[in-house]
């Protein structure tokens, strides 16, 4: 590419926030989770974040929202720093499965009922069972550190009201882990699994932290001030192709011809992309389209994607 787009001004990030704004009107806040049907559909917010650059912002960016599936990047990366990717592939496959993000339809048919992909829920459960800790509560603590290690921020905490909304409600994603259990994908106490993956799930982030994080992973797992190995690059490599293939759930194709970088979505409406070598972006805005995706986030990287020749195609 040419290097005349390493030149990120914010006058293009506000042009595109409010570009995209109209979008979110096509979208619905989620409820299924009742504490999410809370935010504002009026939220819209992004932080890019160069390697090397001071952070750029615009809209709402230091509004907090809940990661939900968006942490299923860093319990896979912290899964695969635990267990290495042999152990790890043994409990999950590598492929997208063109279905909901919760479905359970592919678990009877994969064979020995392993779940495809790390990024659908029951993949993801799959994953959270695999991280290291004697208690949940000791696993959410590690899972906890990591997140705010990656985002250089010690403030991160997880959204207990979210959490309990989520516990209570979650009839879909038990049925998943019993299922798993019961197909020896995974082992142990489902309860605590849940526990865990349930809280991942309520950690609660803004743009700004969800950035810094995709910049991490944009400069292959490395902290650019420090120095420091926070991933190893393998393995950012292996998050980066699943957010690719399968990381806007069933619009993941759609998503990599629209805008063409690896991004993770959760249904609380944050996105993390990654423009490898680049930069790393956090978008917020929490009306969602009927594949759980937020429809203003979406159009801002389309926009931003277009404008800085983000595509790694
Ligand atoms: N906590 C949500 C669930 O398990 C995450 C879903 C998502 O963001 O896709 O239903």
């Amino acid at each position: 590419y040419d290097a005349q787009y390493d030149l990120y001004d914010l006058e293009t990030l506000q042009e595109m926030l409010e570009k995209a704004r109209p979008f979110a009107k096509q979208g619905k806040v989620a409820d299924y989770i009742p504490e999410l049907a809370k935010a504002s559909p009026e939220t819209l917010g992004v932080t890019v974040m160069p390697i090397g650059q001071a952070p750029l912002s615009a809209g709402d960016c230091g509004v907090p929202f809940t990661m939900q599936s968006i942490s299923k990047v860093f319990t896979l990366l912290l899964a695969l720093i635990d267990h290495g990717e042999e152990k790890l592939f043994e409990h999950v496959g590598m492929e997208p499965t063109g279905d909901h993000f919760d479905s359970i339809v592919r678990l009877e048919l994969a064979e020995p009922g392993k779940p495809f992909n790390p990024m659908i829920n029951a993949g993801a459960i799959a994953v959270t069972s695999l991280i290291r800790g004697s208690t949940p509560q000791e696993k959410t603590d590690r899972i906890l550190a990591f997140v705010r290690k990656l985002a250089a921020d010690e403030s991160i905490a997880i959204d207990e009201a979210v959490y309990r909304s989520e516990a209570v409600t979650a009839d879909r994603n038990r049925s998943l882990a019993y299922f798993l259990k019961h197909n020896g994908v995974i082992g142990g106490d489902v309860e605590e699994h849940l526990e865990v993956y349930f809280r991942q799930c309520s950690i609660r982030v803004n743009c700004v932290q969800i950035a810094r994080m995709g910049m991490i992973l944009a400069n292959g797992g490395i902290d650019p001030d420090s120095g420091e190995i926070l991933i190893p690059e393998r393995y950012v490599r292996i998050a980066k192709a699943f957010m690719l293939t399968c990381g806007m759930y069933n619009a993941s194709g759609e998503f990599a011809i629209k805008v063409g970088i690896p991004a993770k979505s959760g249904v609380a409406g944050g996105i993390l992309a990654v423009v490898p070598g680049r930069m790393g972006i956090g978008t917020i805005s929490p009306a969602l389209n009927e594949k759980g995706n937020s429809v203003a986030g979406c159009r801002i990287l389309q926009e931003l994607a277009a404008r800085w020749r983000l595509s790694i195609y």
